[in-house]
């Protein structure tokens, strides 16, 4: 039987930015890793310097996702076709086809969605963000909140809205966020006397509020062979600044980002804190 990884996120990009050198790094050890993509990230317009070459953003995004997933070598991908919400407090959050209004109105719809991609895949282990979204995007708050109840569901017989047969995953766990960069960078924005909780472009990134909302590491998964996937995955991103870490040397790189963070969710941390270094420790894979 095989190992099989599912990371259930919300943005084309997500997969990337977040886990690439983990996803490199466990496809290259032969586990089967398939990703959940909720939104087709068609928020925003087409840069300038692209313009021509897609009729929309979202066809955009979508061959941006094809290119990464080509690189990272995902066994299934599977886009629920939601709009992208924007960052919280935006028009976009109130279109009744993105997943953030979807998620306040109809969430056995979302949940039933990630229910039917576990049954069918199987996975031993799923991956989605943390409870603040990593930096408080409502999609991502929506799919970790969808991804969670789903991870319990699967496996439970008497949850019929789904008629594939029941399926319990083993562990999930949320992306870990590299806390001593971020404090690093926090420190760097008050010297520059910046507000860090308007950052971003649009001002709206609390950025006081996604350290305020880091959880505690339980795996660290070892990625430094696998930097020059990682980038390659980010590059295919290219509207949302993808192939930008290549201003930074490698040993930087690998020093910051070298390995990856996990905070585990299920089966519940005992407490004695022991670091795993395999998301797959412990697992029995023939089930
Ligand atoms: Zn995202």
């Amino acid at each position: 039987m095989s190992k099989r990884l599912l990371l259930s996120f919300a943005h084309p990009d997500d997969e990337s930015f977040g886990m690439g050198g983990t996803i490199a790094r466990y496809v290259n050890e032969g586990v089967e890793v398939s990703l959940i993509c909720a939104t087709d990230g068609d928020v925003g317009t087409i840069p300038e310097e692209m313009q021509g070459q897609f009729a929309t953003i979202r066809e955009l995004r979508l061959a941006e996702l094809e290119c990464a997933s080509q690189k990272l070598g995902f066994s299934h991908v599977a886009t629920f076709g939601y709009r992208d919400s924007g960052m919280m407090g935006s028009e976009s959050n109130d279109d009744p086809n993105s997943l953030w209004y979807t998620w306040q109105h109809d969430p056995d719809r979302v949940v039933k969605q990630v229910v039917d991609v576990i049954r069918d895949l199987k996975p031993q282990v799923v991956v989605t963000f943390n409870q603040y979204g990593g930096y408080g995007h409502p999609d991502h708050i929506a799919i970790q909140q969808a991804t969670e109840k789903a991870f319990t569901l699967a496996g439970d017989a008497s949850y019929n809205d789904s008629d594939k047969p029941p399926y319990h995953p083993q562990k999930l766990y949320y992306t870990g966020l590299p806390a001593l960069a971020l404090r690093f960078m926090l420190m760097v924005m008050r010297l520059r006397g910046q507000d860090p909780r308007r950052m971003g472009v649009n001002k709206d990134l609390d950025f006081q509020a996604v350290i305020d909302n880091l959880e505690p590491i339980h795996a660290r998964i070892n990625v430094r062979d696998y930097m020059d996937a990682w980038e390659e995955a980010n590059a295919c991103h290219r509207s949302q600044g993808g192939g930008m870490n290549s201003r930074f040397p490698r040993w930087l790189q690998k020093l910051v980002t070298g390995n990856q963070g996990y905070t585990r969710v299920q089966p519940v941390p005992n407490g004695t804190r022991a670091i795993e270094r395999d998301l797959f420790a412990g697992i029995s894979i023939d089930s």
